[in-house]
């Protein structure tokens, strides 16, 4: 069979890890970025990039586990922190994840990874796609994938009304990377605050340009005191950062009075609508490009999960394209290679789209029961790994109910 070509617009989490996963598969791949490893490595942070073990085990099967001394995060805390009573911790519990988690800065990754794909016969050009470069990919290659993350290019794949949960931001999100947090006593964790009516707040350790570190994430319901972030200096980002924590969340203060911004560049701010897109565009000249990652299922990062979705993504796809063998890779292919990855990804954004929303009673049941039963914190903190699994027990009453059932008569003494 003559060698496949096939190119990617994005060099972020899917696209460098789909490109080297096809190379590794025998495809001829061009890689486009619109910026080169130095301009990311000099840019600002665009995550927090949490990514848990499944996303983890995907890298690592193609060598991309270039950082296994990287501060690893060994569980998951969850915290309920009523506005009205600052100080009060109304749930507090913690518990280990069964694999780390690991959270590695992309300005630190994507350079790395364009490295590797680089080594191993890939070929990276440098341009700003738009229409007529797709075309010219489109003419050249077997195949076109666009993975450009938010990139506006994302724009020319319709949005899917019917899959779309929400038509606007449901959040105000800030990012600020610290180095000199105090470690959390007993193990690493994402620790998770959710401060009813006001927002959410978590933070984790991680892996930046100047070594180890940690990241804030806030999380801030449009209009609340958490939305607050427009117009700041980087200082300022860091003191109205500090300033939230000291009003809501002071256990999480108090870990934070010798921090530092890692670099100028270590903040961020900004919002965008969850949005699932149709993923095939027809070009004007009738040939067609396949959207991956989050040009497709854009997730709020409340529930940490793009990074994950985009390793997973890459994943699915590489193995449908492999599949695939040397047949043309027509509409009907891309419409079906999105619908495979699409029965795992519509799980994650209707758990991630019902976390937006204020958490029903048997949710906070539930969250409140996991204080006592480590079986139950177990299993949430663990569905961050694999979200489907949410729909088993969490997602709605019943089966929450049976859960709990189950549970209690698994516990009663056998007679
Ligand atoms: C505040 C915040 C916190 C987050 N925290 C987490 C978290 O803890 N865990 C997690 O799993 N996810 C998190 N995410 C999400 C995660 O970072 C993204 O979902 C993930 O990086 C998406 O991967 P991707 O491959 O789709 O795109 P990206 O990784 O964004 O890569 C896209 C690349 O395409 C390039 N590009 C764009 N347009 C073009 C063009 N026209 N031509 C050429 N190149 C182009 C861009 O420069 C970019 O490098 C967070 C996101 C935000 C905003």
């Amino acid at each position: 069979m003559a060698q496949r070509s096939i190119t990617i617009v994005g060099a972020g989490q899917s696209g460098l890890q789909l490109g080297v996963g096809l190379l590794e598969a025998g495809y001829q791949v061009r890689i486009v970025s619109n910026r080169t490893g130095e301009e990311i490595a000099a840019g600002r942070v665009s995550s927090s990039q949490c990514m848990f073990g499944q996303a983890l085990a995907h890298e690592s099967d193609l060598g991309l586990d270039l950082w296994q001394d990287a501060p690893a995060v060994d569980g998951i805390g969850f915290t309920v922190a009523p506005s009205e009573a600052p100080g009060v911790k109304a749930i507090d519990w913690a518990h280990r994840l069964d694999r780390p988690a690991q959270s590695i800065d992309q300005r630190v990754k994507f350079p790395a990874f364009m490295e590797a794909f680089v080594q191993r016969g890939g070929e990276l050009v440098f341009e700003d796609a738009g229409v007529d470069e797709l075309e010219r990919y489109a003419a050249e290659s077997d195949l076109v994938l666009v993975a450009a993350g938010k990139g506006e290019i994302a724009r020319l794949f319709e949005r899917d009304a019917e899959r779309s949960h929400y038509d606007a931001p449901q959040r105000a999100l800030a990012l600020t990377y610290v180095h000199g947090m105090r470690p959390r006593d007993e193990y690493s964790a994402v620790a998770f605050n959710l401060i009813p009516g006001v927002g959410e707040y978590f933070t984790f350790p991680a892996l930046t340009l100047s070594g180890p570190c940690d990241i804030m994430v806030f999380e801030g319901l449009p209009g609340g005191p958490m939305d607050a972030w427009a117009g700041l200096s980087p200082e300022q980002h860091l003191g109205r950062s500090l300033e939230i924590l000291r009003t809501y969340l002071p256990w999480e203060a108090e870990r934070c009075s010798d921090v530092s911004l890692t670099d100028e560049l270590g903040v961020l701010q900004g919002r965008f609508a969850p949005t699932v897109r149709r993923p095939v565009v027809t070009l004007p000249s009738g040939r067609t490009v396949l959207g991956m990652a989050d040009v497709v299922v854009l997730n709020d990062p409340i529930t940490g999960q793009g990074s994950n979705n985009a390793a997973k993504c890459a994943a699915s796809y590489l193995e449908s394209i492999v599949a695939h063998g040397d047949l043309p890779f027509t509409r009907d292919f891309q419409q079906a290679t999105f619908e495979r990855y699409w029965g795992y990804a519509q799980f994650v954004a209707g758990w991630t789209n019902a976390l937006l929303a204020p958490p029903p009673e048997h949710v906070l049941n539930l969250l409140g029961a996991a204080g006592s039963s480590p079986a139950i914190a177990k299993r949430f903190v663990n569905g961050f790994d694999f979200p489907p699994d949410f729909f088993e027990w969490f997602m709605d009453p019943d089966s929450a109910a049976r859960y709990l059932d189950s549970l209690a008569s698994a516990a009663q003494p056998s007679a």
